[in-house]
Parts: C-alpha cells; structure tokens; sequence
C-alpha cells in the first residue's frame, strides 16, 4: 500500500484518546513516514504504550504489541511449527505478522527480553528491514507500512539490563515522561470523569510523592496510578482509601516508607 493512502481522513474524536505534551505525535509519524524504527524511553505508567495505539490507529496501521519478559524468546516472536490436527504447520508469531501484512509491532519493555530477541530485531531496524526466518527458510522484507516500535524504562533497569548501544543507536528514541501537571490533571479527568478540581489536587499530591523518588522510593507515582486514584474517588471510595490503595500499597512494601507517604496524602486532603 503506498503511504500517502494510509488513513487519509481520521476522525480524532474515534482514536484512543492520547493527550500530547510535545512533538511525539509528529515525530511518529515522521518515523513512520522515513521507515525507521522507534525507541521510547521512560518510566512506567506515563502514557508509552497509549501514545502508541493512539498513534497506530492515527495511521490506520494494525498493532501487534508484545509484553517482554525474560522467558520471551525470538521463536515468540517469529513463529514456530505446531502440531495441528495431526499436521505440523508454521504459525507466524506477532512480529512475522506485523512485517507479512505491514502494521506496527511494538515491544514493551524490550530490556526484558532474551538477547536472542535482540539478534532478530537487528536485520529488521538497518535500512534493508529483513526478517529472516531461520526456521522456514524465508527472509522477508518489511512493507513500507511496517514499523518497529520499542520501549524501555531506563529509571529502574540495573546495569546489566540496559540496551546495548549497538541496538539502542538503530532507532531513532523519544524520551516520557509524566505529563506537566494541567495536562495530567486534563488526562486524568478525562479518564476517570472525576471533575477537574479534584484531580488537580491529586496532580499536586503526585508532585509532592514523586519528589520522594530516589530516597526511598524506586519509582515515583504514574499517571496511570493516578487514573486509578481518580476512578475510585468518582466510584465513592474515600479519598484516604483510594489513595492508600493506588499512591502507597502498589509503590512500596516497607512500612517507613509507607508512613511518609500517607503524611504526604494527610497534608494534601
Ligand atoms: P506506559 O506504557 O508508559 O507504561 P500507559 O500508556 O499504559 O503507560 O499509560 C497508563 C495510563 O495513563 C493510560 O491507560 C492512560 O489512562 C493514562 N495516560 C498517561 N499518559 C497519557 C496521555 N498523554 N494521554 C492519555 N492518557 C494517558
């Protein structure tokens, strides 16, 4: 399919709601556009993996998203001969679809993967954009309409499991991070239908808890964690409830820590 006919006339309005903060969105599409692959970088929760069906039903593209973890082989990803009805058959894995039928593959989480899956995704980001199948003896070049989309949250990996450098510097890498607080106070309303006031209190209380990173904490609240705190505030949960079980059980096990969180919320409401 030539480009210029991918998904001419979108209706906003129909796509996954996803607010922007800069020029992502164009960058994507300029990636999209220029064949290159894609690399986001940023915490967990803060809007990755939206922006990217966002994006994906913005160009009329399908998505094939894979969550990587560290059983996660290349196989996984390919596809492999299974034993059907007395039959062994080859079944295309999700990244063999996205590049037979042309669509974005995106793999959250990337570092996660075994390095096998790393071997794979090389010949697929230079600009020959190869997959070959080992197994089936096909090597199969990526559509125009295909595109390789990774993320990975550089805050918590440890050092052995960043990306190497000769794979991170194949992709063309936007940085996440949470929205600036009227958009995530926008983004959260609009998700949790908890009126705006309300959620820019939660917004300033995520401030006050994320300046809290790195003492105690590994990881600062998420937008997404605050969507939750909102939901359960509109579904009449109280606030001290609500927060307890979104802003402090999910970020910490340590019960000093905790405490100071639950401060920091009793200052707020
Ligand atoms: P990540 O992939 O970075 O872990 P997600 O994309 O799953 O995070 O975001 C978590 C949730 O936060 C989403 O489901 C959505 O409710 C909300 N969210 C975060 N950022 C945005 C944004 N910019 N626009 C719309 N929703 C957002």
């Amino acid at each position: 399919m030539p480009l210029s006919s991918v998904a001419a006339h979108v209706d906003e309005r129909e796509l996954p709601f996803y607010e922007s903060v800069g020029n992502e969105c164009s960058m994507f599409e300029h990636a999209f556009r220029q064949r290159l692959p894609l690399l986001l970088k940023g915490p967990t929760g803060c809007g990755k993996t939206r922006f990217v069906s966002h994006m994906a039903a913005k160009l009329g593209r399908p998505l094939f998203t894979i969550s990587c973890h560290d059983d996660l082989t290349s196989a996984d990803l390919t596809g492999r001969y299974l034993l059907q009805g007395g039959e062994t058959r080859w079944v295309d894995g999700p990244l063999t679809r996205a590049v037979r039928e042309g669509g974005i593959c995106y793999l959250d989480e990337v570092v996660e993967a075994r390095k096998d899956v790393t071997v794979v995704l090389h010949p697929l980001t230079d600009d020959r954009r190869l997959l070959p199948l080992e197994r089936t003896g096909e090597l199969l070049e990526a559509p125009d309409d295909f595109m390789l989309v990774v993320s990975y949250n550089p805050g918590y990996q440890h050092i052995l499991k960043s990306l190497k450098p000769s794979t991170r510097q194949r992709f063309l890498a936007l940085s996440f991070d949470f929205p600036p607080p009227k958009i995530e106070r926008d983004i959260v309303a609009r998700e949790s239908g908890l009126p705006g006031e309300q959620c820019a209190a939660l917004v300033n209380l995520a401030a006050s808890l994320r300046a809290m990173k790195g003492q105690d904490l590994e990881e600062g609240v998420s937008t997404r964690l605050l969507v939750y705190c909102a939901t359960l505030i509109a579904a009449g949960v109280p606030i001290l409830e609500a927060a307890r079980a979104t802003l402090v059980e999910p970020l910490s096990d340590d019960a000093d820590v905790q405490e100071g969180l639950m401060e920091a919320i009793h200052a707020t409401f």
